[in-house]
């Protein structure tokens, strides 16, 4: 088969490619010939490059300051013959180390997930049937069809197009899409100029087609171009670099404050030694080590909880935004609504009737006034007729229950068609389809082009907006004849059935001579056939979370293409407009959008809730318009036209059912139930992640300042160290495992979605929790200072007052651990039971302590003691108190702010 691999496809005529690979363009390849080609081209997926191995990014991990820090400190001890301090040093460079190694690792396997989710399909022809399957399993020769919104899923020549224009600026640079057309191109044209050929990654933005893979996997043009393989999506967003950086900054001056102490130690005439293991002290206990992983987890593990919840994040930095979302802006279609359409009402020759049944199943009748009709009539039957021909969709029988393949909107005149009696078979056969015009939404109708086969007749049907449909129409069809049109009872109908939330669409015919749809047929002389309502019903679920979101102070916006009042009714349906709210102010036309202002529209868009008959181009004017007053915006978007608003808002939200690639290619999250529930759910997590990074911060800033703290007033006043270093590696080590990782799984406070949306221009350290930490950090070094000094003037030992100022330390940190589980309300309020990890984490700490204290072995290590049961007592009670310590401090905070305030 190595004739197959080649470059030159475009000038050759594409029946003689389709020869070349013995493939057939209506039946495609048979499943024997597509077992041999998988043997030998392979998977059709780009060969990645190759992963750093696990022992380089193991050793990677130790080109970190802080690590060279420890490593240094190791080696200083190891040569001053002080073996433990030495090994646990060199212990905890290891197990930061190992930390680093596993996040590592973790983020890589979080980012392959996403890839895996994030593949293309492609809709094929194999064995004379039309399926869809992964992009990947594609082989040299297969017939693929494209649609607009469509990845390229491989390197294809064309064989038969309709308006097909192609967005390559992968591969070109050439922003604009292009037109491409069938005819062959000289062999030296360059790859912008072969028209013929679409290629590996590139867009559909346009039209359809219809073409045979030439060219798989590494063999493609992108597959040449190596470095357009996408680079992983780093583990980086604006907050975690801000906390890189906050980091960085933190070491310098820490390395600065040791240095400065190791001076005045060796000025003060202590020993050099004594001085040095000081500095190390204190450079060790006033870095946060644990902070950059506690980010990174917790963002890893929001991530997760959301894709647990139906949002899938493409960009980290989402996750951050979420949390600060003002205003969402959500399709009506699918999104809001269930996208499950039953015509209800069909209005035609002048009458109105009524059509039972629910879904897709096609039972039911035609009603007229109440009653059953016997049959249908003339008029029905032509309005009902062009329904199911002017169409693209199918229903299909799954498992004894019915549903339709396609448009849900095709799908119900599919199903009103055969609730009249219209039998697939006979309509198939006697009006076959000679050519068709898909349904876009900027253009907002459909139209086909159908021979009667009795007196080889063509019609053209067209359906769509009552806006776009009236305009055609001059005659109406009434029993038999067509008649002047009267567009004033029709409209009077569409605005009764909108106004009920009924999507309205028009039907209409036209006798033609033509073989294929031309623009200039489609002008005038349509014959009105009638109007068929459908109800698209409310997704319950959404309703509620609009009700959840607004509570959280967020503004929800319908964008829509359908009818005005057809929206409205929906939006009030849903509580998105309240029910007094007027028409006027809330609902704007893409009519009316068009004509005003950008300045106009910045003043409007405050009001308004619905906007409708919008095409998805005018997205991003209202996108714009939001942001211009300030507002975080989330957007939804499925189609080719979406993707600029999607990219400009804060969030673009894809839809990873309906969507197409060019909308997912532009987001930064995919919904992949397409539910606006997903979204709402994505917010909260969003707000607690941050939420849980701010406890997280506030929790343990305090100890790392409390035992900077305790160093430098030992070595300034040239007293003995209350704690040793290694002591301080212990507590930072242990807290940090088994206390603070454990805010990370707080999963949001009742009232989260009760309160506004943060403002994202607020500092994460927030002049409370400024405060709230030099309080809780002094608190600490007096505590454990003054115990210390009382224990050893009661006669004790210097390893037993020690022993007690690290409980101490240990101990406050675990009492305030609660006063960090809630940050707005009273540890006295918080259900302090809510978190179970939290539970064992302190249950786990307790045990350790008491290791620490009572063990030989830790006793070598650590050079603490056993302590006394009054001592403990003690230790227990000015723990405690930190509670009430940092509720004074609020309770101080709240009257100095009603002062201020009044
Ligand atoms: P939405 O934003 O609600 O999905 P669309 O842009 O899909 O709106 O549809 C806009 C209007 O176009 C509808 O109100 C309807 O009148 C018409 N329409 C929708 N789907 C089709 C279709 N498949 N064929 C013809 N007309 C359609
Ligand atoms: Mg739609």
């Amino acid at each position: 088969m190595q004739h197959l691999i080649g470059e030159n496809w475009h000038s050759l005529e594409s029946q003689k490619i389709v020869e070349l690979f013995e493939s057939d363009v209506t039946d495609g390849l048979g499943s024997l010939s597509i077992k041999h080609r998988e043997e030998f081209f392979g998977k059709n997926a780009l060969k990645e490059k190759k992963q750093d191995s696990y022992l380089k990014k193991f050793f990677i991990q130790f080109h970190n300051a802080l690590i060279y820090i420890l490593l240094g400190a190791s080696a200083v001890t190891a040569f001053l013959h002080e073996w433990v301090d030495s090994g646990v040093i060199f212990g905890v460079v290891i197990i930061n180390v190992i930390i680093g190694f596993m996040q590592e690792v973790k983020a890589q396997e979080a980012i392959e997930s996403l890839k895996q989710m994030m593949h293309t399909e492609a809709v094929v022809i194999r064995d004379s049937k039309k399926i869809t399957i992964d992009s990947v399993d594609l082989v040299p020769g297969d017939i693929v069809m494209l649609e607009s919104g469509s990845k390229v899923p491989a390197d294809m020549r064309l064989i038969e197009i309709r308006d097909l224009k192609v967005d390559e600026s992968m591969l070109t640079g050439e922003s604009l899409a292009v037109f491409k057309n069938i005819s062959t191109h000289s062999e030296n044209s360059i790859l912008g100029d072969r028209k013929n050929m679409t290629y590996s990654g590139t867009f559909v933005t346009y039209g359809r087609a219809k073409g045979i893979v030439v060219a798989t996997s590494n063999h493609t043009e992108l597959g040449k171009i190596a470095h357009l393989i996408e680079n992983t999506t780093a583990m980086q967003t604006p907050l975690t670099k801000k906390i890189a950086e906050f980091s960085k900054i933190l070491l310098y001056v820490i390395l600065a404050l040791a240095a400065f102490t190791f001076i005045v130690g060796v000025l003060r005439d202590k020993s050099a030694v004594e001085t040095f293991m000081a500095s190390v002290a204190l450079a060790v206990g006033a870095i946060p080590e644990g902070l950059p992983a506690a980010v990174t987890i917790t963002l890893a593990i929001g991530v997760s909880r959301m894709a647990s919840k139906n949002a899938i994040i493409r960009k980290l930095a989402a996750v951050e935004t979420l949390g600060s979302v003002t205003t969402i802006c959500s399709d009506k279609t699918g999104t809001l609504t269930q996208n499950k359409m039953t015509v209800t009402n069909i209005f035609c020759g002048n009458e109105s009737y009524e059509v039972t049944g629910n879904g897709y199943e096609p039972k039911g009748h035609i009603l007229k006034n109440g009653e059953q009709l016997a049959s249908c009539n003339n008029n029905l039957n032509e309005v009902l007729k062009a329904g199911y021909l002017c169409n693209e969709s199918y229903l299909v029988r799954k498992d004894g229950h019915y549903d339709i393949s396609g448009d849900p909107t095709e799908g119900a005149l599919i199903v009103s068609s055969i609730k009249c009696g219209w039998d697939e078979h006979r309509l198939n056969k006697s009006y076959p389809r000679v050519d068709i015009l898909p349904f876009e939404s900027d253009r907002q109708f459909m139209a086909t082009i159908n021979k009667y086969v009795k007196n080889n007749q063509n019609i053209i049907y067209i359906k769509g907006s009552i806006e776009v449909i009236l305009e055609i129409c001059d005659f109406e069809f009434l029993n038999g004849e067509s008649k002047v049109i009267d567009k004033k009872s029709i409209m009077k109908k569409v605005e009764e059935y909108a106004s009920d939330g009924l999507r309205v669409l028009a039907i209409a015919e036209k006798l033609t001579d033509k073989e294929k749809i031309e623009e200039s047929e489609l002008e005038n002389e349509f014959i009105f056939l009638g109007l068929q309502a459908m109800m698209d019903p409310p997704r319950p679920e959404a309703i509620k979370a609009v009700q959840e979101s607004k509570g959280a102070g967020i503004n929800i916006i319908m964008i829509t293409g359908d009818h005005a009042l057809t929206a409205f009714s929906i939006a009030k349906m849903m509580y998105i407009v309240d029910n007094d709210a007027k028409f006027e102010e809330s609902v704007l036309v893409g009519n009316d959008l068009m004509k005003i202002s950008d300045d106009e529209l910045i003043k409007k868009v405050a009001t308004v809730k619905v906007f409708a008959r919008v095409e998805p181009e005018q997205k991003l004017r209202i996108v714009d318009a939001l942001q211009a007053r300030g507002e975080i915006v989330a957007m939804t978007g499925d189609g080719v036209n979406d993707a600029p608003a999607l990219k400009q808002a804060d969030i673009g939200i894809a839809m990873g059912y309906g969507g197409t690639e060019v909308a997912k290619e532009a987001s930064d999250m995919i919904l992949s139930d397409d539910n606006f529930r997903s979204i709402a759910h994505a917010v909260k997590e969003g707000r607690i992640v941050f939420d849980n990074l701010i406890k997280f911060i506030t929790w343990t800033l305090p100890t790392n300042l409390g035992e900077g703290l305790v160093i430098m007033v030992a070595i300034v006043l040239g007293l003995t160290l209350p704690i040793l270093p290694l002591q301080i590696l212990w507590i930072n080590m242990s807290t940090a495992i088994f206390l603070g990782l454990m805010l990370v799984f707080e999963s949001g406070e009742g009232y989260i979605m009760k309160r506004a949306p943060r403002n994202p221009n607020t500092p994460i350290l927030t002049k409370e929790i400024i405060h709230q930490m030099l309080v809780v950090g002094v608190y600490m070094l007096v505590a454990s200072y003054g115990m210390f000094n009382y224990a050893l003037s009661n006669g004790h030992s210097i390893e037993y007052a020690r022993t007690i100022a690290v409980n101490i330390f240990v101990f406050i940190e675990l009492f305030y651990l609660f006063n960090c589980k809630e940050l707005q309300r009273s540890v006295f309020r918080t259900n302090v039971f809510s978190n179970k990890f939290l539970l064992l984490g302190v249950v786990l700490m307790t045990l350790s302590q008491i290791a620490f204290t009572h063990t030989d072995f830790m006793n070598d290590i650590f050079k603490s003691e056993s302590l006394d049961l009054s001592t403990w007592i003690e230790i227990i009670v000015i723990s405690f108190s930190v509670m009430f310590v940092v509720e004074i401090k609020r309770y101080i905070d709240s009257v100095i702010d009603k002062r201020s305030s009044s």
